[in-house]
């Protein structure tokens, strides 16, 4: 099949590669969605050479390994943690696989991804997407997942004030959830304008640009509070600190920007306020599932996320392009 793999100089190149085989438990899909994760643009540094991404991706399935958790057959619509757990040990029954010791990542390292014509996922981490989901959106379900677990792991109750720092597409998941549970203020600062323009599509009360007017002072101004949740949504070093800085007293700050270098902060400032910092990284089981059922019955529609659309073949200078982002919110291929 034909995937697009790391090349020599950290760039990507479509190369023929090995067909899938189902293992026992396992499925091979063929990949009709696939989305540019922002963690792809900084993991493609350090994974081997020949190694191919992609974890967020919808599929059909085309073949189904010995003994399968479920009814699955060929031909069904899905989509798929891109994890692998034993399926057996404590994190896995709850539901939390990427804690599980043996957990394998599908396009983030362990396994081959989905940028791809074909990838094979665990048939435990399988979901059938509802009436009215197409692969777009089936893809999109894995931001999605990250944005709901996000919100749920730093507890955002109704009535809420809610900062998101960062504009990506993670950063406006969250914004979209945080108004699905009822949050009153939900702002987003972002220094890119069409990011902060189509944040106030996800769900977003307000918008700042942290190049004018420093993001905590500007979200009092505008809801008349301090945020009592601060969203980490970048990834990058003194963002935490900004968030730090926002946050109300007695408030939450939840980091879910991947940053993999040291970044310092002044831990008597978040001290002093007594917060409550939580890292929430991938999602639960059940973070798929109800985004699924949301986007089902119509409750959510994440379809504005998708802004740019490209074959296998046009994927290698995508991913160049979204490495300086202009207008890309979600860049999805269709192998
Ligand atoms: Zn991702
Ligand atoms: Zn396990």
């Amino acid at each position: 099949m034909r995937a697009a793999v790391i090349a020599e100089d950290r760039t990507l190149e479509v190369a023929e590669v090995d067909d899938p085989a189902p293992g026992p438990g396992e499925l091979v899909l063929a990949v009709k969605g696939c989305g540019i994760c922002g963690s792809d643009l900084k993991v493609v540094e350090h994974l081997p050479i020949g190694y191919t991404m992609g974890h967020e991706f919808s599929g059909e399935v085309v073949a189904v390994g010995a003994d399968p958790v479920g009814d699955w057959k060929t031909g069904d619509a899905v989509c798929a943690l891109p994890l692998v757990g034993c399926g057996n040990c404590q994190h896995c029954r709850d539901t939390l696989p990427v804690h599980c010791p043996h957990s394998e990542m599908v396009g983030t390292g362990t396994r081959p991804g989905a940028y791809a014509e074909y990838v094979t996922v665990s048939s435990a981490q399988t979901f059938s997407l509802p009436e009215g989901c197409g692969y777009d959106v089936g893809a999109l379900v894995e931001p999605l997942a990250v944005g709901l677990h996000a919100v749920d792991t730093a507890g955002v109750a109704v009535g809420e004030n809610v900062l998101i720092v960062g504009g990506g597409p993670v950063g406006l998941a969250v914004a979209l959830w945080c108004r699905h549970v009822g949050a009153r203020s939900v702002v987003v600062s972002d220094p890119v304008a069409l990011r902060r323009e189509s944040a106030l599509g996800f769900g977003a009360t307000g918008i700042i640009d942290p190049a004018a007017e420093e993001a905590g002072p500007a979200f009092e101004r505008m809801s008349g509070a301090p945020p009592d949740v601060v969203v980490e949504a970048v990834g990058k070093p003194g963002i935490i600190q900004t968030c730090i800085d926002a946050a109300a007293h007695r408030g939450r700050v939840a980091v879910v920007g991947i940053c993999s270098g040291p970044d310092s902060i002044v831990p008597v400032s978040a001290s002093l306020k007594e917060l409550t910092m939580t890292f929430p990284v991938y999602y639960r089981h059940q973070d798929y599932a109800h985004s699924l059922s949301m986007i089902g019955q119509g409750r959510i529609d994440p379809v504005p996320f998708i802004t740019h659309t490209v074959d296998l073949d046009g994927l290698p200078e995508a991913f160049e392009a979204i490495k300086s982002p202009t207008d890309q919110c979600k860049v999805l291929i269709r192998p």
